[in-house]
């Protein structure tokens, strides 16, 4: 039976140096809920490592949690990749971090990257630099992602900086996306008539949340279950399945 899930696809933790400390599992579980969503996603800056956590925080809640990443490609551009379980998710880092240079994370420039258990307790602290790009080409990345059986999303394509328009200039013909995130500031009028290619993708909202306040609740999918194949049939409008997204919320 298919049922309406709101989602938040593009989360980050205390992993990636940029997020606020709040951005630890149990508050991550508990915003979510506030909000009425149903489905998050964790997508740390090139790693993986604190989805396991979120996922066991919000076991009994009902949230459904899906490990990711958001990768930065060759171009620097970020690519939100989403998994159905932890194991793809790590297989997929490994890959990634074999085509990261090997440099040191500079905690006083750029931040601390923290591994935390479900509570948001400190594990350990990553000491390899995960903002920097991973040597694949976005094109080539996608096409691995689903081989791993992931959805691939290039990231909030309407940013000036890190992004798919702001970088490349274009959607490219033959992407193989499976849709492209805004951000939450996109307004629909405004933006199909600056970059009018738009207008054939599905397009989801996400919150790129680095604190607990960016979190959206925009994009409701019509499916069956929150798993990776639902998702993909939603966004291709395949089998009764859909999404729709909320362009005008009254701020809550
Ligand atoms: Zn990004
Ligand atoms: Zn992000």
């Amino acid at each position: 039976m298919l049922r309406p899930i709101l989602a938040d696809l593009h989360i980050h933790t205390v992993l990636s140096a940029c997020a606020e400390v709040e951005m630890i599992p149990p508050l991550i579980v508990r915003r979510a809920c506030r909000l009425g969503l149903g489905l998050i996603a964790v997508t740390d800056h090139n790693a993986c490592a604190n989805a396991e956590a979120v996922i066991r925080a919000a076991e009994g809640t009902g949230l459904a949690v899906l490990p990711g990443m958001e990768l930065q490609t060759r171009e620097e551009v970020h690519l939100l990749c989403l998994f159905d379980t932890v194991e793809q998710s790590l297989a997929w880092q490994a890959e990634v971090w074999s085509l990261l240079p090997p440099l040191e994370n500079r905690e006083e420039f750029f931040g601390p990257q923290y591994v935390v258990d479900a509570e948001g307790q400190w594990v350990r602290t990553e000491g390899r630099l995960l903002a920097a790009s991973a040597d694949i080409a976005l094109e080539q990345a996608i096409a691995r992602v689903h081989a791993l059986g992931g959805l691939a999303i290039p990231a909030h394509v309407d940013r000036p900086s890190f992004s798919l328009l702001a970088n490349l200039g274009m959607v490219p013909a033959n992407l193989g996306a499976d849709a492209l995130e805004v951000t939450a500031r996109f307004q629909p009028e405004a933006g199909f008539a600056q970059w009018p290619e738009l207008r054939g993708w599905p397009l989801v909202v996400d919150g790129d949340a680095h604190t607990l306040n960016d979190m959206q609740n925009r994009t409701l999918f019509k499916v069956a279950a929150p798993t990776v194949r639902e998702l993909s049939l939603a966004l291709r409008g395949a089998e009764g399945r859909k999404i729709t997204v909320d362009w005008h919320p009254t701020k809550s």
